[in-house]
């Protein structure tokens, strides 16, 4: 009855809600490190819209979410017309995938990276080509990624930086590729966790649209503005996609109230900078912590943390929620994923983690 090219695959199994946890463990508090999610909340300016509820909500939003993205557009110096909104950047990954793909083609990303590219090509009859990262640095090898183009290739997923190593690519790579792949193929920087990345390096890819009108850029909310539950999120698309894009969007893809919201979160840069350097000291106190016990990482540039612990990292996961720390697991054999808390959450995830590894 369903299409063939879901046989391969399982839904997405969420989290149990984090109260639930605390109850069946009988912990007084939980600590979620697990989603990325910003541990300092959202910017004041937004809980004051919501809080304030003068949004009609018998009204469908704004299809168009005209007013977000010609803020959208205002802040990056861009046309209004090349802002496409998601319900987070999941839709956008999902609407570009709908519009691109078809049985045969193929995608290219880097292994391990972000799940949502794979799944999405994988829906739409769509091979996926996946090219392991460097094992010591962490880095994605975009040499390799460029070769593995061939004529069926619609896609590359740049994730930078990337989920879960936190390794960037720099402009310099990224130029590279740029140069050396088709102008048909569509090259798309996943910028989830862009105001995080400090590496001097880190490229600007909004030098580089007018050049290569094959480039995608994508930012979300989710992350360090604090509003992964609204879900909304936004890509800088070319020109010539803007009609075929939005023939895939849903009318109404993101609630009045998520717009509203992320226009007032896009306007307080100052909480985005006051997150920036609480996430920076954070890494800090990890990489402090995983240099003393001679543990292997790669570095940073998002506010999470990717380090091999050298042993069972599922056995590793379930005794840090037994003392009320949410991590991830399953990304690579030992590795754990760690996001970066308040300088408190991460002393007591440190402290946590130190006792377990101390046991017996
Ligand atoms: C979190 C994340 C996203 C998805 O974020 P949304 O909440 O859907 O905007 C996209 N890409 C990467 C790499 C992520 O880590």
């Amino acid at each position: 009855m369903v299409k063939s090219a879901l046989n391969a695959l399982s839904a997405y199994k969420p989290g149990k809600p984090l109260e639930e946890v605390r109850r069946e463990l009988g912990l007084q508090k939980i600590y979620k490190l697990a989603s990325n999610e910003n541990p300092f909340g959202t910017s004041k300016a937004v809980s004051r819209i919501l809080r304030e509820g003068s949004i009609d909500l018998s009204y469908y939003p704004d299809g168009a979410g005209r007013v977000l993205r010609e803020a959208i557009a205002k802040f990056h110096d861009v046309p209004t017309d090349q802002i496409l909104l998601g319900s987070g950047l999941d839709d956008v990954i999902q609407i570009i995938s709908r519009a691109v793909l078809e049985p045969g083609d193929n995608i290219i990303e880097a292994a391990p990276t972000f799940s949502q590219y794979s799944l999405h090509a994988t829906i739409e009859g769509a091979e996926t080509i996946s090219l392991p990262v460097d094992e010591t640095t962490g880095k994605s090898d975009l040499t390799a990624m460029a070769n593995a183009v061939n004529a069926r290739t619609k896609i590359i997923w740049l994730c930078n930086p990337n989920n879960p190593t936190g390794t960037i690519s720099t402009q310099r790579e990224v130029l590279t590729l740029l140069e050396s792949v088709p102008k048909d193929v569509l090259v798309i920087s996943d910028e989830a966790y862009y105001e995080y990345a400090t590496s001097a390096d880190y490229p600007d890819t909004f030098a580089l649209l007018d050049q290569f009108p094959n480039v995608i850029i994508m930012r979300t909310f989710s992350k360090i503005y604090g509003l992964a539950g609204l879900r909304i999120g936004y890509a800088i698309i070319p020109e010539a996609l803007s009609e075929p894009l939005n023939i895939v969007r849903l009318p109404f893809n993101t609630s009045s109230i998520a717009q509203s919201a992320a226009t007032a979160a896009l306007a307080d840069q100052a909480f985005v900078k006051k997150c920036v350097d609480a996430n920076t000291s954070g890494l800090q106190q990890w990489y402090d912590f995983l240099d003393a016990r001679g543990l292997t990482y790669y570095k940073s540039d998002a506010n999470f943390i990717f380090f091999d612990t050298k042993r069972d990292a599922t056995e590793l996961f379930n005794k840090l929620l037994q003392k009320g720390y949410i991590v991830r697991a399953g990304l690579k054999p030992n590795w754990l994923r760690i996001t970066i808390g308040s300088t408190q959450e991460n002393q007591g995830c440190i402290q946590a983690l130190t006792s377990i590894l101390e046991e017996k």
